[in-house]
């Protein structure tokens, strides 16, 4: 994709801090990549669904003189890839600016393929404590049998605390920004320095700065994405997505995802190509809506915090300012340490519109409680109950409105 399409002009970035202003230049981008060549007579707009799990060959020697292809995106088997899960990876590639990506099959095997990929027995992993819950899981337990080990590091820890946890060992570190429930904005930049000092690789979850954070250009050598969240936007779909910038990484990582069986299936990297194309006009409508909502929120007299990066109480929201190009529909509320655990789920339970469920980003709005389970059991700074806010597509006004009803209950 040439240059000029990106989202990312660096002359822009100025005028693209506020929340919401850098989608125009995406909704260009995403509206005209990776579609079917347009010069041709006669062709459709979108590229079909192709199933299958057999690719002919024309002979044994050509059959066996294939193996560089399985790294190059082409066919060779089903479980190495589908054509339209090919297409879906080269606009990854060119969204996150990077040199290649692998499609997984949902977007936690993107965190513990990626992981895999770059990890051994007998290394130590640098995690941060507000890492998406089952991505600690997965190192506590399952890295754990494998001789991996983890230490957490808070993520809002300087550089001196960074390297203090360095071990000779220490192979990678994960980020993930801002983290799952809390919100902390990372020092990427940094991270990425300390990392290459000591010779490891610095992995992102970007799935929250999808569009808004260009990895790459601060120093991530490996990005993640969940793109059941915002790029399939729809809740029909679990999928993931691992983006490299470099030819031995992606080396590594292709392997590791062969060796696993990891793939998509057609029908579902085609509905995330689908999705992708109306991203940037939901994040601008989503991420608009959602910071009046906090905005809104904040003022109200039940709630202690707002946990929004673009707000400037929100840990590290410097770091928002100065490396993020836009903001999602995703933020934190925390209650007032009046209002007890079983309170606030009266409060959940009696939304209108909000539902109850796990993930986010897709065209309906969601609460979820930061309790039970699903991040550390005692995050810094929290006091009162907290919950997650998914904004989707409803009217701005009419999730106020939801909120003054289930406020109500609160108080009940
Ligand atoms: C949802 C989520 C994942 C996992 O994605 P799934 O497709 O649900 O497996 C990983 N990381 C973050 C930050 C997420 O929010």
């Amino acid at each position: 994709m040439a240059k000029e399409h990106s989202p990312w002009d660096a002359k822009q970035k100025d005028v693209l801090q506020d929340v919401g202003r850098g989608w125009h230049r995406l909704s260009t981008f995403l509206t005209h990549v990776g579609r079917p060549t347009p010069h041709s007579d006669g062709v459709f707009v979108n590229h079909s669904v192709a199933r299958g799990s057999t690719v002919l060959f024309p002979s044994i020697s050509e059959m066996n003189a294939d193996g560089e292809k399985a790294y190059q995106h082409q066919l060779v088997y089903g479980a190495m890839g589908n054509p339209v899960q090919h297409e879906l990876e080269k606009v990854l590639t060119a969204l996150e600016e990077g040199l290649h990506t692998q499609v997984v099959s949902s977007g936690l095997a993107a965190c513990t393929v990626a992981l895999l990929a770059f990890l051994g027995s007998g290394d130590h992993l640098l995690l941060p404590d507000s890492v998406y819950g089952p991505t600690r899981r997965f190192a506590m337990r399952f890295l754990t049998r494998f001789g991996v080990e983890t230490s957490f590091y808070p993520p809002m820890a300087e550089e001196d605390q960074i390297r203090a946890l360095i071990q000779p060992n220490t192979r990678v570190i994960f980020a993930e920004s801002p983290g799952s429930h809390t919100f902390e904005v990372q020092d990427i930049p940094m991270l990425a320095r300390v990392a290459q000092t000591h010779g490891a690789r610095l992995l992102l979850d970007n799935t929250w700065g999808i569009g808004a954070f260009k990895p790459f250009d601060h120093g991530v050598d490996v990005s993640i994405q969940a793109l059941t969240k915002y790029p399939s936007g729809h809740a029909d779909v679990v999928i993931g997505a691992i983006i490299v910038s470099r030819e031995d990484d992606w080396k590594r990582l292709r392997s590791a995802a062969i060796e696993m069986g990891e793939c998509a299936g057609a029908d579902d990297c085609w509905l995330t190509l689908r999705g992708l194309r109306t991203m940037a006009v939901r994040l601008e409508q989503q991420s608009r809506s959602a910071l009046s909502l906090a905005r809104w929120l904040k003022e109200r007299p039940e709630v202690a915090r707002v946990r929004h990066p673009a707000l400037p109480d929100c840990p590290g929201h410097h770091f928002w300012k100065r490396d993020f190009i836009g903001a999602s529909g995703l933020f934190g509320v925390e209650l007032k340490p009046e209002f007890s655990a079983s309170m606030m789920e009266r409060m959940l339970d009696s939304f209108h519109l909000f539902g109850i469920g796990a993930s986010w980003g897709s065209f309906e709005s969601l609460v979820l409680p930061t309790t039970g389970g699903v991040t550390r059991t005692h995050p810094d700074g929290f006091e009162g109950p907290a919950f997650r806010v998914s904004v989707g597509l409803e009217d701005v006004q009419d999730l106020k409105e939801d909120f003054v009803h289930a406020f109500r209950k609160l108080m009940e």
